[in-house]
Formats: C-alpha cells, structure tokens, sequence
C-alpha cells in the first residue's frame, strides 16, 4: 500500500514514512491509495488479534509480516483488561454498546496509541531512521494520556502533549499529571482545544523551527488522528464487532447493522466509513455531536462553518470546531486534490466552505445536556448499565434517528473518566474528594461487588506534577523549554 497527501495525489509514500511524517509536508493528511474489497465473511472465525494482523498487512505492507506479528504482540494483550479487547454489551436484540475503552487509560484512543508506538518504532528501523522523535499531540482530554501511556519510557521518544486549561475533567487532569517516565509530560494552554490544535498544526509547518530540530536529531512526528497510524488500528474493531454480531446470532451475514459514533475529530467514524467501502455489511453510519454540532449542521445541508463559539460541553472529547478527519472523509467522496485544496483555504480564509450535498452519505443528530443526562439515567435505570456522557450523546442520537434494525453504538470512554456529570445524571451527589467518587462509581455500577479498575487505581499511587500553564504563542518556547532544557 502507498500513501498521498489529500492535497496531492500525485506523490507517493511508503506507509512506515506516512507514519514516521504524520501530516504531508503540503499540509493534507495522508490517504491510502486505495482501499482493497475484501471477504470479511471468511474472516469470522478469526481472533482481534488476527484481524488487527490481516488489516495492518494490507495497510502497513512495508513492515511485513513478521513484524507486524511481533508488534501486536505487545498492543493487544493484558493491558486491556478485557481478553475480547473491544466486548460489545448487548441491552437487548437491537442495540448494543460497542466497549472501546478496556485499555489502560479508559478511552477508545488506546485502541491505536497501544500499538502506534511500536508501530514507529518498527517504521524508524525500516528505515534505518536514527533521529530522536519528538512527538506532538493536542489534546480535548483522552488522547494525551493515550499517547503518554504508548510512549511512556519508549527509546527515542519524546511526547510533549497540549490540554486545554480548565479544558478536561479533574480525573483526565489526574491522569495527564502522572507520569512513570520522563519522556512523556503535558502542557495546559490557555483556550480550548482548537487552540491546542492550530498551535501543533502551525508548528508542524514552521520550516524554521524543523531545521533547528533536525540539527538537534529530531524529527517531528504527532500521535493525533491525523497519523494514518491512528486511523488503520480503529478499522479493526468495526470488523470484529460486526463478525462477532454474526457469531452470536445477533444478525446473520450481510445484514446491515448500523454504527453511532459520538464525533469529534472525524477519526473514529472516519474508519467505520472506510471498513464499510471495504465491503464490511454495515448500515448506516450515523455521526453524534454534542453541542458543538457544526459536524451535523455540516452534514445537513452541506456548509461547514466554524465561525461560533466552542461550548464547553460534559463529552469535552467532542468540543471541536475543526474536525481534521474531515478531509479525509471529503476526498474519499470526491477524490480530487485541487477541490480539496480550494475547499480547505476556504476553510483557512473564511472559517467555511460548502460542498454538493451528493457527497455526503452520513446523517447526523446532536444532543445538548439536558438529553445526555437524561440518556445516562435512563440506561442506568432501565439496563442497570453505567455509560459516559460520550456515549450518552450517541445514545441519545441512536434514539433519534435509528427506526429499526440493530444497532452498535459505540462507548468511547469508561464512566470512571467523567464522574461529576454521570453522578449529577443519576442525581447523586459527587463527593469533593476525587478517591472518594470513584468509590461511588464502583458501588453504582456493582453495589454488591464494587471493583477499581487497576489503571485507576494506579492514579493514587504516584506523584503529580504542578500543572504548566502557557499561551498558544509561547508553545515552541515550551517545547525547547522542556526538550533542551534550555530558555
Ligand atoms: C476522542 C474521543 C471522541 C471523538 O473521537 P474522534 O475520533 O475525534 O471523532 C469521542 N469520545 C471520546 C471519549 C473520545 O476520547
């Protein structure tokens, strides 16, 4: 498989340089050339394992598959601690949660960071590569504990990860504030997510500041859905959930079964849309937003437009105005770089661009509090299952928009991560003391056999850092800062 910029399709790239780069040097996002038909039905009897094996052959053909082999050896295994690694839990015939969040930092991201350090790894060594990686991630909350929890004491890796301050939940903090090793550590900037994701973007493209890391030994790599090493392990578990609905009769194969995924960044429903080219027998694929619905009015009638105001919402993971994924979607329904490029200034210049709306084949609903605490209570009250505020938003939209058929919805985030509002949903109090509410949210879940997970309970076992708070304008002088050691 070779890879191009959805801004040039005329350059190629082996996929361990995709991986190794990240975002193209023109500033698209890398795309496969193209996406094979595959049988999945020959595939039923196959472990997550193997399918994670058969996909990544295909899209990281470059390692081989010896070494592919070795690697997911060491992705998926006991640091998820679920022996399925993706379990879907069924409420009844037509609709179940697909459980993304068994690895160690309880949201689906750890899904593709479990695997993508060793996947770097293996592309720096292919291709001879002796630089040190500085890896640079924006985060709405869950991906920079992933991604620090990946790299943590990973050899030639730097992770620098930038949170929005006051931007994430008190536990997300927790967790982006310990830290078992050196080489991975987070910075708060102030301003909300899409602060932290311009800021990362323009470095990436600061032809200055790359030439002063090259002469350090660096390069610059990210670990943000926009590394087509993110996107291909998220492939994964769409096909094993559907092969797994077939195994245990929930449909039979070939009958649609539709998938709701509360959106953010377009990754996670970016990789449902490409299983589905691939002949995988989904339904449809429906896209959840919260408030920050600008992905549903987009996909209503065809004009995206960030200029409004980011809401601070309880499924922070989704307060985003500029959805990267987004682009790859647009170029696998109209392949063309040079309107991808049109389209994307627009977005630069004006903060909006329209496209046909033949394009678009994904519908799309969005959900505000008052719904999302409401779908928290009612599936606790009625299935006596626990959701985050994520999930409840693709719940809530599952509602709307789905009439029959069976139905996934995916469960992004464990609720351990977002205690205060799920405790508020199901009018309890929240104690004041961190340790004390996730007491309770063990005993809400199981009274009779309330159990820590492991990965929390480590939180309380190691020191936090003082938190470091920046501006968006000193980000490169926080990176030599925390790199070089030097002001
Ligand atoms: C990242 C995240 C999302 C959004 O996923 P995208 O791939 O960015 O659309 C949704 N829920 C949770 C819990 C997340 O961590």
């Amino acid at each position: 498989m070779r890879y191009h910029s959805t801004r040039n399709s005329q350059k190629f790239v082996q996929p361990s340089e995709a991986v190794l780069q990240g975002l193209a040097e023109d500033g698209g996002l890398f795309v496969p050339e193209y996406l094979p038909q595959l049988n999945f039905e020959n595939w039923l009897d196959y472990s997550y394992q193997q399918i994670a094996q058969s996909i990544f052959e295909i899209f990281f053909s470059d390692l081989g598959k010896e070494t592919i082999s070795k690697i997911l050896e060491n992705s998926y295994g006991s640091n998820f601690d679920h022996l399925e690694i993706v379990p879907t839990h069924w409420l009844n015939d037509e609709k179940g949660f697909l459980e993304l969040w068994h690895g160690p930092t309880l949201a689906f991201k750890d899904i593709a960071l479990q695997f993508l350090p060793h996947l770097m790894q293996a592309a720096k060594q292919l291709r001879n590569d002796q630089s040190k990686i500085l890896i640079l991630t924006a985060t709405s909350g869950d991906t920079g504990k992933a991604a620090m929890e990946g790299f943590s004491a990973v050899e030639d890796f730097e992770v620098l990860v930038f949170y929005p301050y006051q931007g994430v939940s008190s536990f997300q903090k927790r967790q982006m504030l310990t830290r078992e090793a050196d080489n991975v550590r987070a910075i708060a900037v102030k301003g909300d997510f899409d602060t932290c994701q311009r800021g990362v973007k323009d470095i990436f493209v600061d032809q200055n500041f790359n030439l002063k890391m090259a002469e350090q030994g660096y390069e610059l790599s990210s670990a943000n859905s926009i590394n087509i090493g993110r996107l291909v392990p998220q492939m994964n578990y769409y096909i094993y959930s559907y092969l797994q609905a077939v195994k245990t009769n929930k449909i039979s194969y070939g009958e649609p079964l539709n998938v709701v995924v509360p959106t953010g960044n377009f990754g996670n429903i970016l990789a449902a849309c490409y299983t589905k080219e691939m002949g995988l027998p989904l339904g449809e694929i429906l896209l959840a937003a919260n408030q920050n619905n600008v992905l549903a009015d987009f996909l209503f009638d065809g004009t995206y437009n960030a200029n409004r105001d980011l809401v601070k919402t309880s499924s922070p993971s989704m307060d985003i105005l500029v959805a990267s994924n987004l682009e790859r979607y647009l170029y696998l329904k109209n392949p063309d770089s040079s309107w991808i490029n049109t389209i994307m200034a627009d977005l630069t210049n004006n903060g909006q661009f329209s496209v046909p709306e033949q394009f678009l084949d994904i519908k799309a609903a969005w959900a505000d509090e008052t719904e999302t605490s409401k779908a928290i209570a009612d599936v606790y009250n009625s299935y006596n299952y626990l959701i985050d505020p994520h999930t409840a938003v693709a719940y809530v939209v599952a509602e709307k928009l789905v009439k029959n058929h069976k139905t996934l919805i995916a469960s992004t985030a464990s609720p351990y991560k977002f205690i205060t509002k799920v405790l508020d949903s199901l009018q309890l109090e929240t104690p004041e003391s961190d340790r004390e509410a996730i007491n309770k949210i063990a005993k809400v879940i199981d009274a009779e056999n309330p159990t820590i997970p492991a990965t929390v309970e480590k939180l309380w076992n190691l020191n936090q850092d003082e938190e470091i708070i920046i501006e968006k304008k000193n980000m490169i002088q926080a990176i030599n800062e925390q790199i070089f050691g030097n002001l």
